[in-house]
């Protein structure tokens, strides 16, 4: 469980809606770079990026860099009590 997390990004301020051209980002589906990025928070106020593909319209829900599944990015919108 060596876990060497190297944080090179640069901090995004949180609660803002962000929409920059990719860099470096492409799809994880089909390596497009082609996609667009935004920084969002989600209803439970997850902090997540979000990337949709222009190309296969892949869409992809990322929280500091792991992947989340489409289910739990539901689950996560949904109304929390
Ligand atoms: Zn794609």
């Amino acid at each position: 469980m060596a876990r060497s997390t190297t944080v090179t990004r640069t901090a995004i301020p949180l609660g803002s809606l962000t929409q920059r051209p990719a860099q470096g980002a492409s799809c994880t589906e089909c390596g497009s770079v082609r996609i667009t990025h935004l920084s969002m928070n989600l209803t439970d106020g997850t902090p997540v990026d979000f990337t949709s593909c222009h190309v296969c319209a892949h869409k992809s829900w990322s929280h500091h860099g792991v992947e989340l599944a489409v289910t739990d990015v539901l689950q996560r919108t949904r109304k929390v009590c």
